[in-house]
């Protein structure tokens, strides 16, 4: 069966000295991996070697979803080649495309998510500074975390549900907890981060991210690696290039 949609590459790698394996993140179809033969030749169906962040539309025949599916056609649009002047943007994107790998299914489709990706990536192009990209990064991670059924407590105790906020939050995470916790509770969850209360401050009510420093941002990026690295079992592999002492940044 062949199957039409728009998609961005969110990983590609090498099969043979001609052909790649893909993966897209398609709007309708979801995580898609596919095999791309042929790609690596001068003359392909798919416009050249396919890049991460290239997109656009796509056919793939659909094997069944037990193997790779094979990918037929690829008409890549213009778009995001920006991202590769600016190191720091483009690893962010790298960050916010393997989370969306690590956090969704083949075949289940999230288009509001495929929306906020192409969003997330046009943003991060135009970006010129660090502590912008910081937070285009921080509110994608929380977006990919809700659309995967696991958006974070973070406007209010995620145990006793008190009210947080600016003055109010004591800055504790806690990934068993799933947000943040006040300061009542911080006792009753072991995994618990201490976050300074600027940095709380700017998780529990988000319109502050704009408005913060690079020290307060690295802090919450820090947090939400380490919740990340708690839901996937293992640290992102592109975490290192976006805060290269993630540890250092929450303790
Ligand atoms: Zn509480």
């Amino acid at each position: 069966m062949l199957v039409k949609d728009v998609g961005v590459c969110i990983r590609a790698v090498d099969y043979s000295e001609t052909s790649q394996v893909v993966t897209f993140f398609a709007r309708d179809s979801g995580k898609v991996g596919a095999i791309a033969k042929g790609s690596k030749r001068p003359k392909s169906a798919f416009d050249g070697p396919i890049e991460v962040f290239s997109h656009g539309r796509i056919v793939f025949s659909d094997s069944g979803r037990a193997r790779l599916a094979t990918l037929t056609e690829f008409e890549q649009q213009a778009g995001f080649m920006g991202l590769r002047k600016n190191l720091f943007a483009l690893n962010c994107c790298l960050l916010g495309a393997e989370l969306v790998g690590g956090l969704t299914d083949e075949f289940d489709p999230h288009p509001r998510l495929f929306e906020s990706l192409v969003q997330f990536l046009k943003d991060a192009e135009g970006s010129k500074s660090k502590a912008e990209l910081l937070a285009l990064l921080i509110l994608f991670e929380l977006s990919v975390l809700k659309e995967a059924g696991l958006g974070p407590v973070i406007g209010v105790c995620a145990n006793c549900k008190s009210a947080l906020g600016a003055g109010r939050c004591e800055g504790y995470f806690s990934s068993s907890a799933n947000g943040l916790i006040c300061r009542d509770c911080e006792g009753s969850f072991p995994d618990r981060i201490r976050m300074s209360a600027k940095a709380g401050a700017c998780l529990a009510e988000l319109k502050l991210l704009g408005r913060s420093g690079q020290s307060e941002l690295r802090e919450v990026e820090g947090v939400l690696i380490a919740h990340l690295t708690e839901l996937l079992h293992r640290r992102p592999k592109t975490a290192k290039y976006v805060l290269s002492n993630w540890r250092e940044a929450v303790e």
